[in-house]
């Protein structure tokens, strides 16, 4: 229970790796303001399973991150409802694949306002407290294409290298503080944001599910093994704690050996 009576935001949290890194934070004792679309009852169902398996408060705010209104929104509920906001994840994102001539521009629009301005005003609003209590955590899940890049995600990528850029200054501006910032870059993680790019493969290329799978990691992942949701949890866990206290400004890169090649 090492971050008990702290207050943390995930951001896309009704899903994939932000439920995870939800529920991480929640055993070690975090309240927790959850976020993101879904059907209301089952987000209504994860929040009662949350508070009764640890025993913490978990709230839910509908925020839409594409605005910046709705952001703030986010960060002054948090407050209100949890006494504060100790810990930041920003999380949540979006996909979209096309050749750079074709990507439709309202497309490139959600990519960067989900996948990286909304990390910007999330930080903004929520810093000044923080640096009050000189305290804080901040942890961007950008990914291997804040790093390297593929085809096809003209959005996606500049979006996560702005989380990358976008990290390394919050580190510097707060680096005398005992506030730190820092991004996680993942590989490929067994979620719904990658089943629909598994199954665009396996309908693109007349593949099974399970062969677009083996493709889709040979050709990226040299561990041939997806990272899972809790490895990536886990690891914001450990960021949160005093041992990390002098990690600032990184890219943690949780890939399967994705960016060693
Ligand atoms: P996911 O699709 O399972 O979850 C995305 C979450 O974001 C959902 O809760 C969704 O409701 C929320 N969301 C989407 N648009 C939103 C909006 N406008 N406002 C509020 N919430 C919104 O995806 P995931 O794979 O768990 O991805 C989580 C993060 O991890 C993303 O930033 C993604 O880019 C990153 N990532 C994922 C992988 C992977 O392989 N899955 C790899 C690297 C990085």
């Amino acid at each position: 229970m090492m971050l008990r009576q702290k207050a943390a935001i995930v951001t896309g949290s009704t899903s994939g790796i932000g439920l995870g890194i939800a529920r991480a934070l929640a055993k070690s004792g975090c309240n927790i303001m959850l976020n993101g679309f879904g059907e209301p009852a089952a987000i209504e169902k994860q929040r009662a399973q949350m508070i009764n398996e640890f025993g913490v408060e978990i709230q839910f705010d509908q925020a839409d991150l594409s605005k910046s209104k709705d952001v703030a929104g986010l960060i002054e509920s948090t407050t209100r409802q949890l006494g504060g906001v100790d810990i930041l994840i920003n999380n949540a994102g979006i996909q979209h694949t096309a050749p750079i001539e074709q990507f439709p521009e309202d497309r490139w629009d959600a990519v960067i306002a989900i996948n990286l301005s909304s990390s910007f005003h999330a930080i903004r609003f929520a810093l000044p407290q923080m640096r009050k209590r000189n305290w804080g955590r901040i942890i961007n899940i950008a990914s291997t294409h804040g790093l390297v890049a593929s085809e096809h995600k003209s959005a996606y990528v500049a979006a996560k290298h702005g989380v990358v850029g976008l990290t390394k200054v919050v580190a510097l501006e707060t680096a005398t503080t005992g506030v730190t910032c820092n991004a996680i870059c993942p590989g490929w993680v067994l979620t719904p944001l990658v089943d629909r790019q598994i199954k665009d493969r396996a309908e693109h290329e007349n593949l099974s599910i399970a062969e677009a799978k083996k493709e889709l990691l040979a050709e990226k992942q040299p561990s041939h093994e997806f990272v899972a949701i809790e490895q990536i949890a886990d690891l914001v866990v450990f960021l949160c704690s005093e041992s990390a206290s002098q990690i600032r400004g990184t890219a943690l890169c949780v890939d399967g050996g994705w960016t060693a090649q």
